[in-house]
């Protein structure tokens, strides 16, 4: 851990509340409209500012519930604000992750005004979309989603799309391409459904996921290559330079450093590591909470943070991977939250989620790697690289850090 916090990302949930109710939703509070007020987001910017401990950029989300149902006006002021606070040298970069239903005019300008980084959640095509993302009603939300998704485009707003694959989904990978395709989608994330807070998934366990997954993935990401479409496939771009990486360069993982990821609810509740554990609760570490902003400085968060017995067994957790774990200098000691979801405990290692979201994309990317090594070595009929340029400095000819 640093002799210092670096906070690299912080949370923020401006309200629990969903405009939608999505069968596979784990959020336990969606239906409270109660709105973080402005003089909490202030203080909460003063005193990460204040206490130095800011990454010189700041990744803030806005997350947790749905964000757009809070008007265009309130991040007007809360940007302006944190701008003002901001120190010279930190950069804040803010984000959305939305459902897309109310995306308008109005927010494309604002999220080009402040270079908003925004994904919609969005599940493929109408059937696939329709299965789990509905209205409280029971309706479909695709006709709104894919409106909010043409509104971003027609004022050319960049963003991309995080995608949950269900059991219907992982068999249809060239389905999905055609559609973002179609739909000028080009930056892809995935997400397998989850087993999380009182949702059970119903894909997450079982012993052939791992290869399915693997030929959903491996497929997807093939083509999307070929069709030259997709320029990020998150699974396999945010891989790539952690595995392909300079010599001795460590790994972070901040869902395992203390506050280096920060969330923070509406009332101004601080949680840190997997931001899931916002808003639940559990028997061994109450409601995961580390303080209070409103009424806390950092240095009391931090150090209600070190003492916890949540810090103990995740880091209890992270030492067993890195002395069991093959992919551990990859992968940094997984998520908490899907730890103690599929295992019962933050101190164990290997998880169906680990396993989809480490295992797998690297050993996609190491399988690709040999068979263009093999290729150049052979000589003979070219080798269509599927491999995006490595980040700078790099190149695929050096020996890649192997997991
Ligand atoms: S891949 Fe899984 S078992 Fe390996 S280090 Fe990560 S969380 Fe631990």
């Amino acid at each position: 851990m640093p002799a210092t916090p670096e906070i690299g990302m912080v949370v923020v949930q401006p309200t629990a509340f969903c405009n939608i109710a999505c069968t596979y939703c784990y959020l336990p509070d969606r239906s409270n409209t109660h709105v973080i007020a402005q003089s909490t987001v202030t203080r909460l910017f003063e005193e990460i500012f204040a206490s130095g401990w800011s990454c010189p950029e700041l990744i803030v989300v806005w997350h947790a519930g749905e964000p757009l149902v809070v008007p265009v006006s309130f991040y007007e002021e809360a940007f302006a604000a944190i701008d003002r606070l901001r120190p010279a040298n930190v950069v804040v970069k803010h984000s959305f992750q939305t459902n897309g239903m109310l995306i308008d005019a109005d927010w494309c300008r604002l999220f080009k005004q402040w270079n908003v980084g925004v994904g919609v959640s969005l599940d493929g095509p109408r059937d696939l979309h329709d299965l789990h993302r509905k209205t409280r009603s029971g309706k479909g939300t695709f006709d709104k989603t894919i409106a909010g998704v043409r509104t971003l485009r027609e004022n050319d707003v960049p963003f991309h799309v995080i995608s949950v694959l269900s059991k219907a989904s992982l068999g249809m990978p060239h389905d999905l391409l055609d559609f973002y395709i179609s739909e000028g989608i080009d930056q892809v994330c995935f997400n397998v459904e989850e087993s999380e807070g009182d949702h059970v998934s119903s894909l997450f366990h079982g012993p052939a996921l791992r290869q399915r997954y693997a030929a959903f993935l491996r497929t997807f990401w093939h083509e999307a290559r070929h069709s030259g479409r997709v320029r990020f496939v998150r699974e396999i771009d945010l891989t790539l330079p952690r595995v392909f990486r300079p010599e001795g360069a460590p790994t972070r993982n901040i869902q395992v450093e203390p506050l280096a990821m920060l969330n923070v609810d509406s009332h101004g509740n601080v949680s840190s590591f997997s931001p899931e554990l916002l808003g639940l609760k559990n028997e061994t570490y109450g409601d995961y909470l580390l303080g209070n902003i409103r009424f806390q400085s950092m240095a009391e968060i931090r150090d209600a943070c070190l003492a916890s017995p949540l810090y103990r067994d995740i880091s209890e957790g992270v030492r067993a991977c890195s002395t069991s774990c093959d992919y551990f200098s990859v992968c940094g000691g997984g998520a908490p939250v899907n730890k103690l979801f599929e295992n019962g405990s933050f101190t164990g290692t290997e998880t169906s989620y680990c396993t989809l979201t480490q295992m797998v994309p690297t050993d996609l990317i190491l399988e690709a790697y040999d068979r263009l090594e093999k290729g150049w070595a052979a000589a003979e009929s070219p080798v269509i690289n599927p491999l995006p340029p490595l980040p700078s400095g790099q190149t695929a000819a050096q020996p890649p850090r192997m997991p």
